[in-house]
């Protein structure tokens, strides 16, 4: 059971939404959004596969699979090349239809420094420092997202198992201790191009990410 110190979220709205992505892909989801989630933001839940079919009360007994994927307008939106958002979304999207899930879209821009704070740390990436030194030199954490409005939705959704896909050891962590038992970790896929490469290999160094990168292209 969750911790007695979670705050209680209840769910506002749950509504079918067709998605349909750049590259053809199709599917429905049931987007969820919630009332009383600490920060205030509008963050949404989307129910996927299997789990886009009406919220029914009592845990089924496999744990779905769970993705808190944090916003992220210039990849999610624009395909922004410079990180790997917009395909580990449209991933996540397709592995969770596939299997029954859901996708948190948690509005922390930029590891929760903002999208104008993101766009000052690119500038600063471009006179040599990584991603979490940027963050760093703008008097930012190195990453300042909370997963504490995700342990609110999942609570919120009736979910206290999930199987996690994420490659970052964080996420687990900071779930586990808000009282959600984490039965798995899935790893996602690694994305990379030319203009991500040094991002990718960097969020593997110091941010610990289970990511399977060739040497080469660090
Ligand atoms: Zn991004």
């Amino acid at each position: 059971m969750p911790p007695r110190s979670l705050p209680t979220a209840t769910i506002r709205t749950q509504v079918l939404v067709p998605l349909g992505f750049g590259d053809g892909y199709t599917t429905t989801a049931r987007v969820f959004s919630f009332d009383g989630l600490v920060d205030g933001l509008e963050h949404l839940a989307f129910g996927l596969g299997d789990r886009a079919a009406p919220l029914t009360s009592g845990e089924k007994s496999n744990p779905p699979l769970v993705r808190p994927h944090s916003e992220c307008l210039t990849g999610d939106v624009f395909g922004s090349q410079r990180c790997d958002c917009g395909p580990q979304l449209r991933e996540a999207v397709e592995r969770m239809a596939d299997s029954g899930g859901f996708l948190l879209y948690l509005r922390q821009e930029g590891r929760g420094i903002g999208l104008y704070a993101k766009l000052d740390a690119y500038a600063l990436q471009d006179t040599g420092l990584d991603t979490y030194e940027a963050n760093i030199a703008l008097g930012h954490r190195a990453d300042e997202r909370s997963y504490l409005v995700a342990a609110q939705m999942l609570q919120a959704l009736g979910l206290s198992r999930v199987a996690l896909l994420s490659n970052n050891p964080d996420k687990a962590r900071q779930l586990r201790r808000l009282g959600i038992t984490v039965t798995k970790q899935v790893p996602t896929g690694v994305h990379l191009s030319p203009a991500n490469a040094r991002y990718l290999a960097t969020k593997a160094r110091s941010g610990a990410h289970t990511l399977d990168i060739p040497l080469s292209a660090a």
